[in-house]
Order: structure tokens, then sequence, then C-alpha cells
């Protein structure tokens, strides 16, 4: 449900260096798709408001970036905005790429700007970054990594009430990774649909802000919601050697058995975060996927339960909402 790759690719080409979707040196490629047997990638235009002069076109610049990867490799993969579409392409065995948007403050507060956005086929949307914006308040809120406590007194903004309506009306999926506890009450509390959290893990088992609380999990799950497993060491591991922390193929497995024993078996699938990652990765780049269904059958999981993970459960959602 998310990577940061369209990202990695203009930040590659404004240096000069030349890179593709098909073949490249990233986490995720077309190639490695294939190798990993992947059916569907989200591609999230992913905004550093602080890096960016004017993160308005830094998006359009990132959907340029999208669209032109996507008509470069039609013979292997298709853009698709809705559910049919995703079928269609699975029918003929092409990969499949969605839009997606991390950060909702390139919107300028303006839901005239996400119904554009929308046009251009965005399906998918953080309110926040670790950045306080227009619509709300992440749980992160230093420029580090590092964790300062999650936020339970500051949520979504009035500004963030009427973008979380727009964007249920139109069909955009509310991706609560990153935003504030209270954030995400509010989300819980202003919208009837699914919403899901595309790339966050189980906070019990690994106690940083940018994980979810067990009533989270619980409320996504009774929701009919999804949660999108992250492969980030330091959102899995514990060891509190920062740079020592490891993602292993076993330990996502364990956040995997956790959430499924709150949320149950429909809430899970993969959200991986490939190419906003990096430290000690043991599925380094998106073709080791394979690895992970053999650590999940390892934690007892049945092959019909992480054909769930895989995929059906994402779908489900997006039958749900972009049919
Ligand atoms: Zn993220």
């Amino acid at each position: 449900m998310h990577c940061d790759t369209i990202s990695q690719i203009r930040e590659k080409r404004m240096k000069g260096e030349p890179c593709g979707l098909r073949k490249n040196s990233l986490q995720v490629d077309l190639e490695k798709m294939r190798e990993g047997d992947y059916l569907l990638q989200n591609f999230a235009l992913f905004v550093d408001l602080k890096q960016e002069s004017d993160p308005l076109a830094a998006a359009l610049q990132l959907a340029d970036v999208y669209e032109s990867s996507m008509e470069e490799n039609q013979d292997i993969i298709w853009p698709v905005t809705c559910f049919e579409d995703l079928e269609a392409a699975r029918a003929e065995n092409m990969l499949a790429g969605m839009m997606t948007l991390e950060e909702g403050g390139i919107l300028c507060g303006d839901p005239a700007i996400l119904r554009e956005f929308y046009r251009l086929g965005v399906r998918m949307m953080t309110l926040t970054w670790n950045y306080e914006n227009d619509l709300g308040f992440p749980n992160l809120v230093s420029d580090s990594n590092d964790s300062l406590g999650p936020d339970t007194e500051r949520g979504l903004k009035e500004a963030g009430f009427a973008m979380l309506a727009e964007m249920e009306r139109l069909g955009i999926i509310v991706d609560v990774s990153h935003l504030s506890d209270k954030g995400f009450y509010d989300v819980l509390a202003h919208t009837e649909k699914p919403f899901v959290a595309s790339h966050s893990n189980a906070r019990a088992l690994c106690p940083h802000t940018r994980n979810l609380t067990d009533d989270m999990i619980r409320k996504i799950g009774e929701r009919g919601g999804v949660i999108g497993l992250n492969y980030c060491p330091v959102f899995l591991d514990t060891n509190p050697v920062y740079t020592e922390n490891e993602s292993s193929t076993a330990l996502i497995a364990r956040h995997a058995r956790y959430i499924t024993d709150l949320g149950g078996m429909e809430v899970l699938g993969l959200g991986s975060d490939f190419d906003g990652i990096s430290g000690k990765l043991e599925m380094d780049h998106c073709g080791k996927l394979p690895y992970l269904y053999e650590a999940l059958l390892e934690e007892g999981f049945s092959e019909r339960e992480i054909e769930g993970i895989f995929h059906g459960n994402v779908l489900r959602v997006y039958r749900e909402i972009l049919s």
C-alpha cells in the first residue's frame, strides 16, 4: 500500500542521475516487482514540506514522474484508478500501479485542489506526514526520527475535517499513517467508510509513535479497514541502540500475528514503505517478498490467511471504496 519510489526517482533525476521505474538500484522497480510476484503497488507522491519551496509544484512534478513512468512501461504495468481497472490488469497478467499522496499539506487546505488530484488519479492520501500542516497534526513533530511521544491532544483542524468529508465523497481512501493519536480518533468519529493505516505496525510490540495502539488496531478492524505492515527496522525492533535495529521477516511475522489476533484476520495487508526505509533489512527490495510468505507460514498462518494478507484484504477495501 505504500512506497516512496517516485520521490526517489525525482530526487535522483534532479541530481542529474538517470533513473527509471523499469530497472533501477532502488528497492522497487518493475523487474523486482515481477520477481516478487506483485499484483499492485501504490506509488506515493511524497512531498517534504520543509525541503520544497513550492510543495504543490513538487507534487505535480511527482505526478508527472508517475504518469510518464506508466506510459513508458505500458507493456508491463497499467495505472489503475478503480477496482475494475485492477481486475482487468490482473486478467491480462499486467502489474498495476495506483497513485497516492503522502502529505495533505500540499493541498493548501483547498478541496478544489484535492478534486484536481482525484482527476489525476490519486485514490489514497495521508492527511499529514511528520509535520503539522493545514489539515492537522502528526504524531512526530520533530525534524529527526526521534519519537516524542504520541499527540493525544491535537488532531484534525477545521480544514482537515472538510478535506476528510470531500475524500469520503469522492472515493479517496483515508490513510491515517503518520497522523496523531487524536487525529486517528477524529477520523474514526467523522467517517463512515473503512480507512487504512497504509504503513504502520503494532505499538505494543515496538513503542514507536508511528505504530498503532491496540485500540486503534481493533477500531480499524471493526470498521473493515486494513493496516499495511511496515518493514522499517525502527518500527519493528526494540533494540535500544537505534542503528542496531533489524528488520527480519520473522519480526514482521510477529507483528502480523499480534495485529491479526486483535483486529481479525481481515485487518492486515502489506505496506512495506520501500524506498522510504533503510538499515538492516532482510527484504532489502521488493523481489524478496516470497521470504515474508515463508516467515508467515513459519509463524503458523495458513496459506489461505497469507493470501488474505498479501492481497485479499486490501482488495476488499478497494472493491468497497474504488468501485
Ligand atoms: Zn510514510
